[in-house]
């Protein structure tokens, strides 16, 4: 291994002209710059030492000419790719919470990229000249679409229920029912956010069984609140038995205590009709005259990630002048985004939101899709077999668990390559593709796959 004292030092390939010519044209620092060409140099080291590199290392020149090639691809290519990617969503599942939740409308797009660009009316009354309130935006869209009296948009769903309990319920007793202490996502406990808000919880019932008189029980001096949890990541099913809303908003009324529900995925379309689950819309439930609900931006809704605190104005008011509605307020672009979303929706034109237009896809529409992406393929190579079939497709986002979509999906597999190792390729292509594996193939369900991506993903696999 001798031939490693070949490998030049770093102070001397410094001075080679090659780096100086990396360095200007990429405009790193120096020792940013440094660092990397010590990793390109520790790398032909390891490799040399693992018998992996057949490069001769008493030739100088081959030698440069290998590590500033190197140390040039390193350089540009994390200069091109961000960290946060797109990628395309191949595996149906619509609210994929770790890509990102929903995607927007082309009508939110727009309007999020003209405010981006320019001063806008975030905090300005044009009317009268002077200061207004960014309170003011959405407001009336939500409630004319909600029927409820008030609205106020925070920045997502969890920082709304810590938001009201902490501004309502501080300090007071806090009713909920043990079948609601749920767990979001892993890190959203309704018990915790209530210690953090300083609201004593206070829980009813049993997990399978709770009744009205268990609520009315629990109501003392010290009551501040009495908070429903939709159940919207799970579904209990079996022995059971949950207090209809209409019960619980009779007592909440005789005893002059608020009603809080944490609605989760709060839709304003309603799916039931189209036989899609079970959701109650928000509207329903204001009509039921629930005081408080909170829902998210980016879940049903299919807009920017927001949480969305709708109910009576004068609990309303109370949030919007107390001071953690500073320490939560949205950006003009979640205000500019969902605007537009809500538009959608006061025009009565829901299909235009992504989520929306996914979930409702019509399932020809997805064999289509499936089936012009093995039409195209099948004669490709005799090593990838497509087969398209039957299938279903989940809400995702915690949202309709219960709710299976029929769907088509291509079922891949590769004679010579394990599943595992064509979903590692497919994701770290340029436009990186997410796919599920079950079984030991790679399925693609194109129902959240736009035809554009569609003739991306189709290209990919005809160079597999
Ligand atoms: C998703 C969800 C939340 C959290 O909402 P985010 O917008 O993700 O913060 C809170 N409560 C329920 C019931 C939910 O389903």
């Amino acid at each position: 291994m001798k031939n490693l004292r070949y490998i030049p030092a770093i102070d001397r390939l410094q001075q080679c002209e090659a780096f100086l010519e990396i360095e200007k044209q990429s405009e790193l620092a120096r020792s940013v710059l440094t660092q990397k060409l010590q990793e390109v140099v520790n790398d032909l080291r390891e490799s040399y030492l693992r018998g992996k590199q057949k490069l001769d290392l008493t030739k100088e020149k081959e030698l440069h000419h290998y590590i500033f090639t190197e140390l040039e691809a390193k350089v540009f290519a994390s200069e091109r790719k961000n960290e946060l990617q797109p990628v395309i969503n191949a595996t149906g599942v619509v609210l994929h919470t770790n890509l990102g939740r929903a995607r927007l409308s082309n009508d939110a797009l727009d309007h999020l990229v003209q405010t981006a660009k320019s001063y806008s009316t975030l905090e300005y009354n044009l009317e009268a000249g002077e200061r207004g309130s960014r309170h003011d935006i959405v407001e009336k869209y939500l409630t004319q679409l909600t029927g409820a009296e008030a609205a106020i948009v925070v920045n997502n769903n969890a920082a709304a229920v810590y938001f009201v309990l902490k501004a309502l319920a501080e300090e007071k007793e806090v009713i909920v029912s043990r079948g609601e202490l749920v767990e979001i996502g892993g890190s959203f406990r309704i018990s915790e956010i209530m210690e953090l808000s300083n609201a004593h919880l206070v829980e009813v019932g049993t997990t399978n069984k709770t009744k009205v008189a268990d609520y009315k029980n629990a109501i003392t001096e010290e009551t501040g609140m009495i908070l429903k949890v939709h159940k919207s990541n799970f579904a209990l099913v079996g022995f059971t038995e949950e207090v209809a809303t209409e019960s619980l908003v009779k007592l909440a009324q005789e005893k002059d205590i608020p009603l809080y529900e944490d609605l989760g995925s709060g839709t304003l379309f309603d799916f039931k009709q189209e036989k899609i689950g079970q959701e109650p819309t928000v509207q329903e439930q204001v009509k039921k005259g629930i005081d408080l609900i909170s829902f998210s931006g980016d879940k049903l809704l299919g807009g920017p990630q927001a949480g969305i605190i709708v109910g009576k104005k004068s609990y309303i008011d109370r949030l919007k002048q107390h001071q953690l509605a500073r320490v939560l307020r949205v950006d003009k672009f979640t205000l500019a985004s969902l605007e537009a979303t809500l538009k959608s929706y006061m025009r009565e034109q829901v299909k235009e939101i992504p989520t929306i237009r996914d979930i409702l896809m019509p399932i020809d529409s997805i064999k289509e899709k499936a089936d012009k992406f093995t039409a195209s393929l099948r004669e490709q190579s005799d090593h990838v077999t497509y087969v398209v079939k039957k299938d279903f497709s989940m809400v995702g986002g915690g949202t309709m668990p219960e709710v299976k979509l029929p769907t088509y999906i291509v079922e891949v597999t590769h004679r010579h390559q394990t599943s595992e190792q064509i979903a590692r390729y497919l994701r770290k292509l340029e436009t990186p593709i997410i796919v599920r594996i079950k079984n030991e193939k790679i399925q693609l369900d194109f129902r959240t796959v736009t035809e554009e991506e569609l003739e991306l993903v189709m290209k990919t696999f005809e160079e597999l």
